[in-house]
């Protein structure tokens, strides 16, 4: 299949890319790495006229320890560039340092080749369910930092996919970066997918947990978020309620498990059915938890 006609912008500063984007309207879409648009220009899932690249804004690149200045970002945190490709973000040493469990999801996801070319950007705004940084990413506690003209406004990551390939983001708005808070004492978090087979498949079912404990091993804080059952990526409010204030032992990783199934709405399709997904949200959320209790308890030694 061929990909229909279509003209290429390419553009130097974000600005640029709003103004193209303005002017073309609904007739144009933003190009990062193209591993899902021209999958879905081919398959004609999607039309248009006009490709605005963002391959040549180097502000969008990259990985930045800042200082936080908002609600979720009281201490320091990572900011990653929405053009920075799944290997730059594996590379990073400021990744493996201060948000390692995002490795967890990397490792697992497509191939090198793809991997070079797709962006955290990407992945994120492509909004598919089945997408694998979105639940490890809003496990860990991310917010999407989005420019328009009249400024940049930051949202927790779990507001950002609002449906089946649809996001937040209005017109005139780009997704910029996301900002992961940075490792700290007491928090640990892991990720755990499902896939048909080993190398290049996406998520039957996936889960990712972060979790924070008190110094006596109380949970105080627990962030399930379930990937490729539901329409978008779902964080489990109901299981940091059940679960605050209790250790993570057998009990409360088997409530957890119970909550995260319940909460799981699966679509059956050739994957697998409705039902094998929630058996795997209950296996992948008990692999998840006792991951990210091992990893706070290996933080604190
Ligand atoms: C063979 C293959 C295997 C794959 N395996 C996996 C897998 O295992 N796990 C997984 O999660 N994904 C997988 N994918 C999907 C894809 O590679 C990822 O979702 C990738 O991260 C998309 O990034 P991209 O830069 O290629 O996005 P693009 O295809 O360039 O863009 C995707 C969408 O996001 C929009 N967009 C891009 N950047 C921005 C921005 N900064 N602001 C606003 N909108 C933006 C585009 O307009 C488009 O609608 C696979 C794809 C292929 C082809």
């Amino acid at each position: 299949m061929y990909v229909p006609e279509i003209e290429l912008h390419e553009c130097d500063s974000i600005e640029q890319a709003a103004a193209l984007m303005t002017r073309y309207g609904g007739e144009a879409r933003l190009l990062a790495g193209g591993t899902d648009l021209l999958v879905d220009l081919k398959t004609q899932r999607l039309r248009t006229s006009h490709l605005v690249s963002l391959r040549r804004v180097a502000v969008l690149r990259g990985v930045t320890l800042e200082e936080g200045n908002g609600p979720r970002s009281a201490g320091a945190f990572v900011r990653i560039g929405a053009l920075t490709t799944i290997n730059e973000l594996d590379a990073a040493p400021l990744v493996r340092r201060h948000c390692a469990p995002l490795l967890d999801a990397t490792r697992e996801m497509a191939t090198d080749q793809v991997r070079n070319l797709a962006t955290v950007g990407g992945n994120l705004a492509s909004a598919v369910p089945c997408a694998d940084l979105p639940p490890i990413l809003i496990a860990l506690g991310a917010t999407a930092v989005i420019w328009s003209r009249a400024g940049e406004r930051v949202i927790p990551l779990e507001t950002f996919c609002v449906g089946p390939r649809q996001t937040a983001l209005q017109q005139g708005e780009l997704l910029v970066a996301v900002r992961v808070p940075a490792a700290r004492a007491g928090f640990g978090a892991a990720y755990a997918r499902f896939a048909l087979r080993e190398g290049n498949a996406i998520a039957v079912a996936s889960v990712a947990a972060g979790l924070a404990l008190a110094d006596d091993g109380a949970i105080s804080e627990l962030r399930i978020v379930l990937g490729a059952v539901a329409p978008t990526p779902a964080l489990v409010a109901k299981a940091n309620t059940a679960l605050i204030g209790r250790p993570v032992d057998d009990e409360a990783i088997e409530r957890a498990a119970s909550i995260a199934r319940q909460a799981a709405s699966p679509i059956s399709d050739i994957r697998g059915s409705a039902e094998y997904r929630r058996e795997l949200v209950d296996v992948l959320t008990r692999r998840a938890l006792a991951a990210a209790a091992q990893r706070v308890r290996e933080n604190r030694t």
